[in-house]
């Protein structure tokens, strides 16, 4: 009986091993499996022998059972990699895309702008379309162009309202506290009348808190020709930021003092959180500072004026106008500290992304 069944299995594992040679698919070897390991297959026929064999014979037949199944097994997985590896070595040189299946899926990198790219993008291109140019220059500057030919020279108080890192001090060599100097550049260059906004890189010698930072950017407009007046600076200024925090928002302009304007004039906007009710974003008064702005002194036109004659302070007037980037991303976007935008955390960058929603104005 014994002799029988180890006969029987002889004869199965040659059977199988010359049926699967000619296994060319994964249908035709599943059809396989089920003669072979299924639950009618040979396998399991064999061991319900087993039950009616002497129990002597009982152990060595079972071990050569085993050893079938796993003659068995071995067979089918060998088989079953050489069909999987055809049909990817086959179908690659036909098909663009070769599904593996059991490959886990790859997550796609996606690129994110900065939040204050994305504000810088919203606010250029509400400039330009009132007409405005975009102009940039150098971040290290000369004393000359960052407080000079703005109307504060050396022992001025003012400057004393901007914490100036030197590069050199007994050169006058800095890093720009403000992107004022690209519009006294801009008024050597060209002739009036132009408008231009001015973006880039300030630096200040500020703690590192959450409304403070060494560095920052700055966006300033500059108009210059021959009738300007403030009604121009307030119909751009209104314009801009209705544009930027919605029309409903209320404008105020309250009188200031900045060494290169006259009249100088503070702005504020109606608190865009507590709708101007008072809330701890505006400290309770309902409005938020956002913009310095004023008319040109004439003492910055008689500057510029020594190397371009057209600038005399007779003929030409304009407006000018600055504001703090990213204290207009922290409002629009409801960011409460100032550090977030500097700590490329991707956790604050992809999810500040998803919170924009609709009102992610990037137009490239
Ligand atoms: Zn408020």
């Amino acid at each position: 009986m014994s002799n029988e069944i180890i006969g029987k299995i002889k004869e199965t594992v040659e059977l199988a091993e010359k049926e699967i040679k000619n296994i060319k698919n994964n249908d035709e070897l599943e059809q396989w499996r089920i003669k072979y390991l299924g639950r009618s297959g040979f396998i399991l026929s064999f061991t319900r022998e087993i039950s009616s064999m002497h129990d002597d014979l009982k152990p060595l037949a079972g071990k050569e059972i085993n050893k079938l199944k796993k003659i068995l097994t071995g067979l089918y997985e060998e088989k079953k990699k050489e069909i999987d590896l055809s049909y990817v070595i086959n179908e690659l040189g036909h098909k663009k895309e070769v599904l593996i299946y059991t490959y886990p899926g790859r997550e796609p990198d996606f690129a994110y702008f900065h939040p204050i790219t994305i504000i810088t993008k919203s606010m250029i291109n509400i400039f330009k379309k009132m007409g405005f140019g975009i102009w940039t220059g150098p971040e290290i500057e000369t004393d000359y162009y960052n407080f000079s030919a703005l109307n504060t020279p050396e022992n001025h108080p003012a400057r004393d309202m901007w914490d100036t890192f030197y590069l050199d001090y007994s050169k006058g060599i800095l890093l720009r506290t403000h992107t004022s100097p690209i519009q006294i550049r801009t008024m050597e260059r060209f002739k009036p009348p132009f408008r231009i906004i001015a973006v880039g890189k300030c630096f200040r010698k500020d703690a590192f808190d959450s409304s403070h930072s060494p560095v920052f950017h700055q966006m300033e407009g500059l108009m210059v020709g021959f009738d300007i007046n403030f009604a121009h600076l307030k119909g751009a200024l209104i314009y801009f930021l209705r544009e930027l925090f919605g029309a409903e928002i209320k404008v105020r302009f309250l009188p200031a003092y900045f060494p290169f304007t006259e009249p100088s004039a503070e702005i504020s906007i109606s608190c865009v959180i507590c709708k101007g009710k008072g809330c701890s974003t505006c400290g309770g008064t309902g409005w938020l500072e956002i913009l310095g702005a004023g008319m040109i002194h004439p003492e910055v036109f008689k500057n510029i004026a020594r190397k371009e004659p057209s600038y005399s302070p007779d003929k030409i007037t304009g407006f000018a106008f600055g504001m703090g980037i990213e204290r207009i991303a922290m409002l629009k976007y409801c960011i409460n500290d100032i550090r977030h935008f500097y700590n490329n955390d991707i956790r604050f960058l992809t999810q500040f992304r998803l919170n924009l929603g609709d009102n992610n104005e990037i137009l490239l």
